[in-house]
């Protein structure tokens, strides 16, 4: 059994999530790991650690996963509500089917994954909800239209979000990344979408280690109960 408090991870089977959840183990953290690839969850091979496969638009799964792992680890004391996807493209002639994951998975997930643990949360006046926007929620880009209004949603969700939950004492951060080394751009069908971006990517020397930002949100969570990073904006020194 871990002496330190449970954290939850959606989206760890790859990515910043994988990265962060790699961070969190080592400082000896058991962990909730949320995914639908459960052979990436198993291939992590860390210790203390509830492997679950559920989709993050399924609020009862993620309700349920929530009260397993707390019944072998006691409470959440953070959710990162992580998972998302990017499927980036010209907006008149993407699939609306595009449009309908990333609404649904990077806002309605996003909203699960915290509901899932913030009565828990307010009840034990503590806890931390990292919520993942982007920097796309902060600025716009025009083959990023529908991408930027969910990202843009995490934002207003957090920051009203976090002027509910101060008084109980609970943090919610939002994070915001610039181009970080990972699997997101794996589903973008848009060929001329894709070139643009790497050409973006190269022009600006390459994206960071997702390691990088994980260990930007350690460090945010390990700040006294009493102080918050309200925002993390974490991007490649050239991208501006
Ligand atoms: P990855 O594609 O590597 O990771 C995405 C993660 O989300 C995977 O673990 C995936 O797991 C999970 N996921 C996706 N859909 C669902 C779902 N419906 N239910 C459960 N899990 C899901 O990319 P990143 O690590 O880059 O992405 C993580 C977050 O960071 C996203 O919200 C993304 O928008 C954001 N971000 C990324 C940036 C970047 O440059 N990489 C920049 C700014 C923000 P699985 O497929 O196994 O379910």
């Amino acid at each position: 059994m871990a002496d330190k408090p449970l954290i939850a991870i959606t989206g760890a089977s790859s990515g910043i999530g994988e990265a962060v959840a790699r961070a969190f183990s080592k400082a000896g953290h058991p962990l909730l790991l949320i995914a639908r690839r459960l052979d990436r969850l198993e291939g992590l091979g860390l210790p203390n650690a509830v492997l679950k496969k559920a989709d993050v638009r399924d609020r009862a799964a993620l309700v349920e996963a929530v009260r397993e792992a707390e019944a072998q680890y006691g409470p959440v004391d953070m959710m990162f509500a992580n998972a998302g996807v990017a499927r980036l493209g010209d907006i008149a002639t993407q699939p609306p089917e595009d449009w309908d994951e990333m609404i649904d998975i990077n806002t309605k997930g996003v909203m699960n994954s915290v509901h899932a643990v913030m009565n828990g949360m307010i009840a034990r006046k503590h806890g931390t909800l990292m919520m993942m926007s982007s920097i796309a929620g902060r600025q716009v880009y025009p083959d990023h239209t529908v991408y930027c209004g969910t990202k843009f949603f995490v934002h207003a969700v957090s920051e009203s979000l976090r002027g509910y939950m101060a008084p109980h004492d609970v943090r919610v951060i939002v994070i915001s990344p610039g181009i970080i080394d990972t699997e997101v751009l794996d589903g973008v069908r848009d060929e001329t979408t894709l070139a643009n971006y790497k050409a973006n990517k190269a022009a600006i020397g390459g994206g960071i280690s997702a390691d990088v930002v994980a260990d930007l949100i350690l460090n945010a969570y390990q700040l006294p109960q009493r102080a918050i990073v309200q925002e993390i904006v974490i991007t490649p020194t050239r991208q501006t």
